[in-house]
């Protein structure tokens, strides 16, 4: 089986090297690996650098990195982003997070003006995003939809059915997490979008109450077992049809063999 973990902060997996031995074991050719702020882009890079063709940077700012300085570190979260733009397949991750603490920290304004310049960036580049939208699904689906960036992946997207029609109407893409294997939204939202707009992801390092303990991009596999069963649909068919999505929207080369 060919799979794409297609969401991992790689810069906060440890033991990398033996980690991605594993994933590979287990059938994963790549890994698009995520950045949230100044230092984790940085250390992206660096990652992708030492795994070219398996694993591919995306450069983001996350709406809880604005937390740390506001307006001025995202300015320069920015710049670099647009700085290194040619080497990335994905500006991600980026999004709005309407939880009442955060929002309380950083105010929706500063959030949206944040992804403004953001999906600015990936649409004069012809980059996709990658979306974090938790309680804020219609307002983050809306801002991509108005800054005309032709490619979005909304990510362990837990919302209505009603933004998740608009947004696969829209040509967008979701991606499926561990969390498919018991949450209920997640697990609706997998069912309700059509094969050819489903990426799998793990979210790496998150830690799943399902999996009880921490994700590795390996994980990948269990994430493919789970969205089969929820869409009664061979393994098989379901791995081909998440990584061809995956290649085709990140413009992937995928190469056979071993990691390095
Ligand atoms: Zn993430």
């Amino acid at each position: 089986m060919r799979l794409v973990d297609t969401h991992a902060h790689l810069d906060d997996v440890p033991d990398l090297p033996s980690v991605l031995d594993k994933a590979a074991g287990r059938g994963v050719m790549a890994v698009v690996a995520v950045g949230s702020d100044m230092e984790s882009n940085r250390k992206t890079l660096e990652i992708a650098g030492l795994y070219p063709g398996r694993v591919f940077p995306a450069l983001g700012l996350h709406p809880w990195e604005l937390t740390n300085g506001g307006e001025a570190v995202a300015g320069l979260a920015l710049a670099f982003i647009e700085e290194n733009i040619s080497r990335v397949v994905a500006v991600g991750e980026v999004g709005l997070d309407y939880k009442k603490e955060l929002v309380r920290e950083t105010g929706k304004e500063l959030q949206h003006m944040v992804l403004e310049r953001l999906l600015d960036i990936a649409g004069r580049y012809d980059k996709p995003v990658l979306v974090h939208s938790r309680y804020a699904w219609r307002d983050a689906l809306n801002l991509v939809q108005r800054s005309g960036v032709q490619q979005a992946v909304f990510h362990w997207f837990t919302g209505p059915t009603s933004v998740l029609r608009s947004a696969v109407e829209a040509g967008y893409f979701l991606s499926a997490t561990p969390a498919c294997a018991y949450h209920q939204e997640h697990r609706r939202a997998v069912k309700e979008t059509p094969l050819d707009r489903l990426l799998l992801e793990t979210d790496s390092p998150v830690y799943y109450r399902g999996l009880d303990r921490a994700a590795r991009p390996a994980d990948v596999a269990g994430v493919l077992g789970e969205v089969a069963a929820i869409k009664g649909l061979p393994p098989e068919q379901v791995a081909e049809a998440t990584t061809a999505n995956s290649a085709g929207l990140f413009k992937l080369k995928l190469s056979e063999g071993h990691w390095r």
